[in-house]
């Protein structure tokens, strides 16, 4: 996981590295560092910090440092733990060679006992230290050759950085598995692990391919594979601008994109309507099979997906773990489509599933957030959520997102497929359309979600229940919970309670009922009984209008009216507010909550 940030040109680099990492906090955060060429003696300095961005800017303050070239790291944990000596940027043991690294070096036990052999001194417990030593080993004084031979010999999934004292007018970046990309400046370029942490600067991007190796000077640009021949890359100009990735007066970025669900959800449905993809939706038609793989957020969007898919296009679904679906002996023949769910379209665990069933005949399908990611390349086909950059670690405003494409996907196919009609097409299409201001009615909410968290903050655990469409939304309502709170919740499937789950019910439970007035209402307003007789503290997401739910829960909130199907993309805004007052009232970080990452680029 982790941020990797480069600067070269005549600014001085230690503002424009500290200003890209702190975009690049969510990616990990557990400590940072910098590594400049020094302006004065032309040496290699190394400034690192455990904990956060801000540690690492104190520790910072009133230095002076200056150069025109450097490296910025935020870490993200995998081998060693984190410390000073084990965050990036690494050193040589010449002191010449530093650099910055994301992802993992599968076979760096080899290479350290090599090096190890031959006399290198090793520093950290990390996997990317071999780099910077295996690069001084090899220097021919050519930094590229030395780069393109180096990455030969690394194994595993990485994007790195490398800066030398020897060279002192280039950084070389290398992308195998890892994102990268390279902001293209006037008189000055970037190296980022994703484009808005350098958004401040530029809206021109080179976006890196596995496998290619960039050599940045000043004002000029090479791209290699790693055989040395060039690459032609042709530039990615974007539109966003930098204030999308700020908070924009709220308090949090988790709460400015639960906020902004009413607009990414339109923006979303008028993105899937405006770029029509004809030849996925004819590919359907001779599907017999599809795989839905996600992992964490995205994989309930994909267990949403599957009740609308195997509903309007009568495609028969399953939803996997990527993780799990990555090693298990799945059956694919030519009618098998795969479809990736992942926001960052970087999720290693997906990706390389994706990439696996693709090789064994799948037809392949990424539905994605960030333009121009992995998957997106790596798919046959691609659908795109628009919500701009998310940056709270706790998906909210994609997954609502991923939701109305999911949707919009299952009708498309089913009318390709001639399992729907098209006036039911239209009835959904039209419902469709009010769900933004549903949204929005539900986000006025605020204070009173905010006074429910209240009464329940000190709870050490939680249930969440749902049926049929609204069953994931408990599953994602518990998930939110656990990853920002850190109070214990599982979300279940109502009807399976009383085999197990009931057990754990007394009065201190707070049981969050999922209970839209859909067909299942009835259904359901049983179990929350059944909760209810044994004393669980009931809370609801119901429909407006319901008196009938009072009775049986301690406190209700009310979302409005709308078609059966569509209701999980409204139950699940409550679900999300509930989470963030929570977590805020326990003054947890909830953009950054402890261990997790936005960006999971390790399997
Ligand atoms: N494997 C490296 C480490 O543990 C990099 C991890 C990351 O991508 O943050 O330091």
């Amino acid at each position: 996981m982790c941020g990797i940030i480069g600067y070269i040109g005549k600014r001085n680099a230690v503002p424009v590295l500290l200003y890209g990492l702190q975009r690049l906090e969510y990616r990990g955060y557990d400590s940072a560092g910098i590594a400049v060429v020094d302006n004065e003696n032309g040496k290699i300095l190394i400034e690192k910090q455990v904990g956060k961005i801000k540690d690492l800017q104190e520790h910072l303050w009133g230095r002076n440092i200056n150069g025109h070239l450097g490296l910025g790291h935020t870490r993200w944990a995998t081998h060693g733990s984190p410390t000073v000596e084990n965050a990036h940027p690494h050193i040589s043991q010449g002191g010449k060679f530093a650099i910055v690294h994301n992802g993992i070096i599968e076979n760096y036990m080899e290479l350290k006992k090599y090096l190890q052999e031959k006399g290198y001194k090793f520093k950290s417990e990390t996997d990317t230290e071999v780099i910077a030593h295996l690069l001084e080993d090899e220097y021919n004084g050519n930094l590229l050759d030395t780069a393109l031979k180096v990455a030969k010999k690394l194994e595993g999934a990485y994007a790195v950085g490398i800066i030398s004292t020897e060279e002192p007018d280039k950084i070389i970046a290398i992308k195998k598995g890892s994102p990268l990309i390279i902001g293209l400046g006037k008189e000055e370029n970037f190296i980022a692990s994703d484009i808005p942490a350098v958004l401040e600067y530029t809206k021109d991007f080179i976006v890196l391919e596995d496998g290619e190796v960039a050599l940045i000077t000043e004002d000029n640009v090479e791209v290699y594979n790693l055989e040395g021949q060039k690459v032609q890359k042709k530039p990615l100009h974007v539109t966003w601008d930098v204030s999308v990735a700020e908070k924009g007066g709220y308090k949090h970025f988790m709460q400015k994109e639960i906020h902004e669900q009413p607009r990414t959800i339109g923006d979303t449905l008028a993105g899937f309507s405006s770029s029509k993809n004809e030849e996925l939706f004819d590919m359907l038609k001779d599907i017999n099979r599809l795989y839905i793989i996600a992992c964490g957020t995205s994989f309930h969007a994909g267990l949403v997906g599957k009740f609308w898919i195997e509903k309007f296009a009568r495609i028969p679904v399953e939803v996997d773990y990527a993780s799990e679906y990555r090693y298990r002996d799945r059956i694919i023949d030519e009618k098998t489509a795969v479809l990736g769910i992942s926001q960052s379209g970087e999720t290693a665990d997906t990706r390389f599933a994706l990439l696996d069933a693709k090789k064994e005949g799948a037809k392949t399908i990424g539905l994605v957030n960030v333009v121009g990611s992995s998957l997106s390349r790596e798919s046959d086909y691609v659908l795109y959520t628009y919500c701009g950059p998310e940056i709270g670690v706790a998906a909210t405003k994609t997954f609502t997102a991923q939701l109305v494409t999911l949707l919009l996907f299952a009708l498309e196919a089913g009318l390709k497929r001639e399992t729907i009609s098209k006036e039911e097409y239209d009835k959904i299409h039209e419902a469709l359309l009010h769900i933004p201001s549903k949204v929005e009615e539900i986000l006025k909410k605020d204070d009173e979600i905010k006074d429910i968290a209240y009464k329940y903050m000190n709870a050490t655990d939680f249930l969440f229940l749902g049926r049929n469409i609204n069953y994931p939304i408990a599953l994602e309502g518990a998930l939110k919970l656990k990853e920002i709170s850190y109070i214990h919740a599982e979300g279940y499937p109502a009807g399976e309670m009383k085999h197990g789950p009931i057990a754990l019910i007394d009065e201190k439970l707070p049981v969050v009922s999922v209970i839209p007035k859909d067909r299942f209402y009835e259904k359901m307003f049983s179990n929350v009984q059944e909760v209810k007789a044994r004393k669980g503290k009931v809370i609801s997401v119901a429909t407006q209008d319901d008196e009938k739910i009072k009775e049986l829960s301690e406190d209700v909130i009310y979302i409005p009216q709308t078609e059966d199907i569509l209701y999980p993309i409204l139950t699940v805004i409550p679900l999300q507010m509930l989470s963030y007052h929570i977590a805020t009232l326990l003054g947890k970080d909830v953009d950054q909550p402890r261990n997790l990452a936005k960006t999971v680029t390790v399997e």
